[in-house]
């Protein structure tokens, strides 16, 4: 840069014309050496007669004097501002020693020996004798390195104010613009020149001046103001969503004198935000849609498979079938038991995604769940030719939990273990003590789970290969509701395996009860059934094949049974019968169940019947309802051969010999099988 006016050293015209006498060149040089800048002097040949201190230091060197070896300048080298290197016979001295004119404000770069670089401005004149011939010549060298600098790192800050995609806005404390740079143009539409010198509620809706007189406060107290999520107006007339941080400036004595304001357009976020939010609601909105369905689904599913589960028993208790029928009607009850469990699996699914499921805790003793869990899984594992070790504990493992759910759980493990193993394996199961513990753990010699998929098993749907899976008949449904339930329990699932072909391992994790005193032994429930006494029943379902089935299982465990479709004709029939036990559907249209309980339970000859609720909801604010209603039991369809024979060996009932008519105001119903 070469600046044509330079404040820091303009010499009078004619200076030096008597400095070139001896005397008062050493006057001068007793100046020169008092200077802050360099300063030498050049004899008319350009060979150095005197330099100061301060020369030598930005040279790095001491030249010599008056010698020809450093002519015209005493530095290493020589550039120009642009970095081309000058030769020392074209430096500036050696130019006014040339020219006799005066340079001043001359910006050269030299370098030291050690090739560390000073900027400095040259301020060259020669000195002329009596007869105006140039005598020599001054130059005065003043380091601007530091400002150099300053300026560099000024422009490269303005650079980057100026390149930023934000807005950056300087202010006065009144909040008058200062400074606009171009984000500020792009985000608002106003050009700088638009912008500065107005008034920075320009941009500010006029709901939002409050807002920013606010902001001016705090910075006048010196604080920072970040990430202030607000509105700015464009030039437009736009509003857009802008994310503000606002600083104070301060001046070189620490007083606040401005701030600073840095506004990003955050309208695009804002956007994606809302429609991530929208997004996230919708998928909300499906899945607990997708969870009603299934609740419905698995619900609808049970109606039809608790008349098909209930004619399939029938079947085996007539005991009259060729051994053709009977093996087909083996094989149609087992895949009906494999749907029932298919369905009440669903059910759980979306019960437990609900929130929905109750643990139902007792004092139990693991050794009984492992016995009842294989007794169920045996079938499974014996057709595949598996062979099952078992080994438990000796000393009792006692557990504060829900023995149907446990069983549940270790009976998924083990048919998992039998499902994904070729027939023919190895299946171990093992309960011991650990810690404070229960640990039992089912381990066979199967496909195995490939290290990546570990982790996802237990997530509900989630299947390793899903025609296997699809050919062993699962949803994908069975480790999420076992990791739930165990969970429930305050235990943990684990699952390891050396990867496809391998084995898998699944142990579970549950907390054992303080007081591990053993239970006591209860006994074993009869193998034997032997004929109940008869009652005098009534049966009341909507669903003809529903009813009729019931009471054809009760037939058989020899009751006397009158069955109504509907509640209606069901209260008049009880009130001229006077049954002894009434089982009764909720879901009937009109009126249903729970209003058939209360009016039976209102009526004074009907004292002491018992009621029975037949549904296909079993939760415990079903049962509840249903106790409140006035039943005293509460069966879940398909209601087994077994449960309604334990149900009745248990009612205090004495035998009634009479038999049974059902007799409504219409006459006498006759029970009749549906087609
Ligand atoms: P599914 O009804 O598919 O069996 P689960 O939730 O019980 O559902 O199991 C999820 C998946 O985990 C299975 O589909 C299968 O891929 C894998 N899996 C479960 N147990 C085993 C096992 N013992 N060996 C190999 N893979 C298993």
């Amino acid at each position: 840069v070469a600046h044509d006016t330079c404040p820091e050293f303009a010499f009078p015209p004619n200076a030096g014309v008597e400095s070139a006498l001896p005397n008062s060149q050493w006057r001068l040089s007793r100046l020169l050496d008092k200077i802050p800048a360099g300063a030498y002097t050049c004899d008319a040949q350009g060979r150095i007669t005197y330099y100061n201190q301060p020369a030598a230091q930005l040279w790095g060197r001491a030249p010599k004097l008056n010698s020809n070896e450093d002519r015209f300048c005493g530095s290493f080298r020589l550039f120009a501002a642009d970095g081309l290197p000058i030769d020392h016979d074209r430096s500036w001295m050696a130019l006014a020693l040339k020219t006799g004119q005066v340079y001043n404000c001359k910006e050269i770069v030299i370098q030291r020996p050690d090739a560390s670089c000073v900027t400095v401005l040259a301020h060259a004149r020669a000195f002329r004798d009596q007869a105006g011939e140039i005598v020599g010549a001054m130059n005065i060298l003043v380091d601007i390195s530091q400002r150099k600098l300053a300026e560099e790192s000024q422009a490269r800050l303005a650079a980057i104010v100026e390149s930023s995609d934000d807005a950056i806005v300087g202010k006065s404390l009144g909040g008058q613009i200062l400074s606009w740079n171009g984000g500020a143009e792009r985000i608002f539409g106003y050009t700088a020149a638009e912008a500065i010198g107005r008034h920075i509620t320009l941009i500010i809706p006029p709901e939002r001046h409050e807002e920013e007189r606010s902001i001016l406060a705090r910075l006048a107290r010196g604080e920072r103001v970040e990430h202030f999520e607000t509105v700015r107006v464009t030039k437009d007339g736009r509003r857009i969503d802008v994310s503000l941080t606002t600083s104070p400036v301060r001046d070189g004595s620490g007083r606040i004198v401005g701030a600073s304001k840095v506004a990003r357009d955050i309208t695009a976020r804002k956007h994606s935000e809302q429609e991530r939010a929208r997004l996230y609601a919708q998928l909300q909105e499906l899945d607990r849609r997708k969870d009603e369905f299934l609740a419905a689904l698995s619900h609808e599913l049970r109606n039809p498979l608790a008349p098909l589960s209930n004619s399939l028993q029938l079947l085996r208790l007539s005991g009259d079938l060729s051994p053709a029928v009977e093996h087909v009607r083996a094989i149609m009850e087992n895949q009906v038991n494999h749907l029932v469990r298919l369905v009440d699996d669903l059910l759980d699914a979306s019960r437990i995604t609900r929130g929905k499921v109750e643990l139902r805790k007792q004092r139990v003793e693991l050794a009984a769940l492992v016995t009842s869990a294989v007794e169920a899984s045996r079938p499974i594992i014996d057709a595949a030719g598996h062979q099952l070790a078992i080994s438990v504990a000796p000393e009792p493992l006692l557990l504060d939990a829900d023995p149907v759910r446990l069983v549940q759980v270790l009976v998924n493990l083990l048919n998992n273990a039998a499902k994904y193993t070729e027939n023919g394996g190895q299946i171990w199961l093992a309960a011991r003590a650990s810690d404070g513990y229960a640990a039992i753990s089912v381990r066979d010699t199967g496909v195995g789970i490939p290290a990546e998929v570990l982790p996802r098993v237990f997530d509900m749907f989630s299947q390793v290969d899903r025609t296997l899976s699809r050919a062993q008949g699962g949803l994908g449904i069975g480790l999420a509701l076992a990791r739930r339930f165990v969970e429930m329990h305050g235990g943990r699932i684990e699952v390891q395996s050396g990867g496809p072909g391998m084995g898998s391992e699944f142990v579970v994790y549950l907390p054992r009860v303080q007081d591990q005193r053993p239970l006591a032994i209860e006994a074993a429930p009869p193998i034997h059934r032997p004929p109940l006494p008869a009652h005098r029943i009534l049966v009341v379902d909507d669903t003809p094949a529903a009813g009729y089935i019931l009471a054809s299982l009760l037939e058989a465990i020899g009751q006397r049974v009158c069955t109504l479709p509907d509640a209606l004709s069901a209260w008049e029939a009880a009130r001229a019968n006077r049954p002894e036990v009434v089982f009764a559907d909720i879901n009937m249209p009109g009126v249903d169940g729970y209003e058939l309980a209360r009016r039976l339970r209102a009526e004074p000859s009907l004292a002491g019947v018992v009621l029975v609720a037949v549904t296909g909801y079993g939760q415990e604010q079903d049962r509840e309802l249903a106790r409140q209603a006035g039943f005293n039991h509460h069966l879940v369809k398909p209601v087994s051969y077994e449960s309604l024979y334990d149900l009745l060996a248990s009612l205090p009932l004495s035998p009634v010999p009479h038999p049974t008519q059902c007799t409504t105001s219409a006459g006498v119903a006759t029970q009749e099988a549906p087609t």
